[in-house]
């Protein structure tokens, strides 16, 4: 059973809405990638037991958003 991230594979336009000020946020790509200077280079269930978020597990896309009004960083799951 595999999960392929709609988002992640161009299938998928990201439509996120701040949490603060309900403007339209921007996909920063995967939250994954930002974890380190290491991480794109780890494995993905090392990756998954680590941040907190056992994308892996649940078949989830952890995507980075930030809103361009108010510059709040927030993450969406897909
Ligand atoms: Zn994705
Ligand atoms: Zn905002």
């Amino acid at each position: 059973m595999s999960y392929i991230c709609p988002v992640c594979n161009g299938m998928q336009a990201l439509e996120a809405e701040c949490p603060v000020c309900t403007h339209q946020a921007y996909d920063c790509g995967r939250f994954d990638d930002y974890l380190g200077p290491y991480s794109p280079y780890r494995e993905i269930d090392d990756i998954a037991m680590s941040n907190g978020f056992q994308d892996v597990r649940k078949h989830l896309c952890i995507h980075l958003c930030t809103c361009p009004d108010c510059h709040h960083n927030f993450t969406v799951q897909i």
